[in-house]
């Protein structure tokens, strides 16, 4: 990029408040990891994660000072037509983190994740498969966020650029919880966190990285929620017996 158009991003960027900045890596296409039931499952993992940091994260950073940040947030079209900021919910050492595309309208007038029909859904998947895999876990214990923390207009897919612009929020937060396990919940999380545009049907059931930590890609709950898609509830469970073996085991 030319340095004086650089320059000039950057002005922009720090007079909105924005102390850091990630940059997607140059191998934006991690293969999939074969298998972590392997003694050292991170020996098998590809080589370049897919997001690098351009800055380091403040060695202090934390969840209440990414949502300082974030403010009255007006770095993307998005807010125009929220009426809450959804930042995400759960447990702050969470050892597995869910990460959707945005907030629907329920989540929007709540300020809270997955609180709709799919939010009900998704609740049932992680309390039911724990509990018929002998795992003790409550929706409380992971930790649950989105892409971006606004609603798109019509629950369309978020743009690249407003992907672009809030996700940095997001790889903070998950830089901050650190989890064991990161799930991503639809294309729009796998691309964000991967770098992937292919389709869930192609990603889903194996294993990715973002930094050092291992990823999973499924099916978000509001396709489960469609009736012709009954066939892919199956992989998707099938998907959160992986995560919780692995996380939980
Ligand atoms: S979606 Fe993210 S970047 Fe856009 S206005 Fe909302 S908080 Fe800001």
């Amino acid at each position: 990029m030319n340095p004086e158009l650089l320059r000039r991003y950057l002005a922009f960027y720090r007079d909105l408040g924005v102390r850091f900045l990630w940059r997607r890596a140059l191998t934006p296409h991690p293969a999939p990891v074969a298998s972590l039931a392997a003694a050292d499952p991170l020996a098998a993992a590809p080589p370049a994660p897919a997001l690098l940091f351009a800055e380091e994260a403040p060695a202090d950073d934390s969840l209440a000072r990414i949502r300082e940040d974030i403010g009255e947030c007006t770095r993307c079209r998005l807010h125009k037509g929220r009426t809450n900021i959804v930042f995400g919910d759960g447990n702050e050492q969470a050892k597995l983190v869910f990460v959707g595309e945005g907030p629907g309208a329920e989540e929007d007038a709540q300020g809270l994740p997955f609180v709709g029909r799919a939010g009900q859904l998704l609740t049932q998947m992680i309390e039911g498969t724990a509990r018929k895999e002998g795992l003790h876990l409550r929706r409380s214990d992971v930790y649950i966020c989105n892409v971006v923390k606004c609603r798109p207009p019509e629950n369309r897919t978020p743009l690249p650029d407003e992907i672009d612009t809030c996700s940095p929020f997001l790889f903070r937060q998950l830089a901050v919880i650190r989890p064991k396990a990161i799930c991503c919940l639809g294309a729009t999380a796998a691309r964000a966190l991967l770098g992937r545009k292919e389709g869930v049907t192609r990603l889903r059931g194996q294993w990715y990285r973002w930094q050092d930590i291992p990823v999973m890609v499924t099916y978000h709950p509001s396709y489960l929620l469609r009736p012709y898609n009954q066939s892919a509830k199956r992989e998707a469970w099938e998907d959160l017996k992986k995560v919780l073996h692995y996380v939980y085991d």
